[in-house]
């Protein structure tokens, strides 16, 4: 992947994706979330996500699901399809805002978490969505036009989030098939982010014809360095987006800690690795996300001035 070389960087930094929107209305919080990420010094920076929770950003956009507030799950009332992404709208703003002087990645809520944040109305017309594989295909479907719109509007990276996979007690097989899917023909990088303990699942996730990076969160579950191998990375063409601080504690780690944990992940994981935070930071205060960004930042270069 020459990712290394665009980036022109050893040891490349970047997001999960979600930046604390706090009171702002939107508009503002996609700016703050913009300008931070930037000033922080992160290579592949996002938007911020802040117009809505990651289920509700996709979920209002495909035809055929209704919002229902924030209490209560969306619900599928129609045959699904394809809608005009907002999430391509925030992109832009983003790539507006940052002038062409940072690298963004496009981003998306995966099928598979997707089906599991959903009720169904029970419509006789509609049963055909209460197999769960149906529906996650009839998402990866509608997901991939979305990949493709990210990748034509210019995202430097297409990351796919499917947290519910580490939960996940069998199939994972089939379902890691849709991310790929979703994936299909994208000629930029590629990202999985599944954060939680992958012990059970990660070398599914090997199989993946479509994904160029494995991120995970390290420093909320170091049980998880304890997975990969660095000839299993190697072999598989992948490489891993290292979670190196914790988005769950509002303490801002040291710089030294961080230093010493990334070092940490390069003996497990090889050098070719990319750092960001073990997930989206959008439930913690603004200034503890931004102290994070920032002390992450200074330990990665402190890192890469040491690699050969
Ligand atoms: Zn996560």
């Amino acid at each position: 992947m020459d990712l290394y070389k665009e980036v022109g960087k050893k040891l490349i930094t970047t997001v999960v994706g979600s930046y604390p929107p706090n009171s702002l209305n939107y508009e503002d919080a996609l700016t703050r979330a913009v300008k931070d990420q930037m000033y922080a010094g992160i290579d592949i920076i996002s938007d911020g996500q802040v117009r809505a929770n990651l289920i509700d950003l996709f979920a209002q956009d495909i035809e055929g699901i209704e919002l229902r507030g924030d209490s209560l799950k969306p619900r599928i009332v129609g045959n699904l399809a394809y809608k005009y992404p907002s999430t391509i709208d925030d992109f832009l703003k983003a790539k507006e805002i940052s002038e062409g002087k940072s690298k963004i990645a496009g981003i998306i809520t995966g099928p598979t978490t997707l089906s599991y944040s959903m009720d169904i109305e029970p419509k006789f017309s509609l049963t055909k969505y209460a197999n769960r594989n149906y529906l996650i295909g009839g998402l990866a479907d509608i997901l991939h036009e979305n990949a493709k719109e990210l990748e034509r509007a210019g995202a430097d990276l297409i990351q796919i989030d499917e947290p519910c996979f580490s939960l996940l007690q069998k199939g994972i097989n089939e379902k890691v098939k849709f991310i790929d899917r979703v994936l299909d023909g994208i000629k930029v990088p590629t990202k999985l982010h599944v954060c939680g303990n992958i012990s059970k699942i990660y070398k599914s996730l090997l199989n993946l014809e479509n994904v160029n990076i494995l991120d995970h969160e390290f420093s909320g579950n170091q049980n998880n360095l304890n997975t990969y191998s660095e000839e299993d990375l190697i072999s598989n063409e992948k490489i891993i987006g290292f979670g190196c601080v914790n988005t769950m504690r509002e303490t801002i780690e040291p710089v030294k800690d961080i230093e010493n944990f990334i070092q940490k992940g390069i003996k497990h994981f090889g050098k070719n690795l990319l750092v960001d935070p073990d997930c989206g930071m959008r439930i913690l205060p603004h200034e503890i996300a931004f102290g994070k960004l920032k002390n992450m930042v200074i330990a990665a270069k402190r890192v890469e001035d040491k690699l050969y």
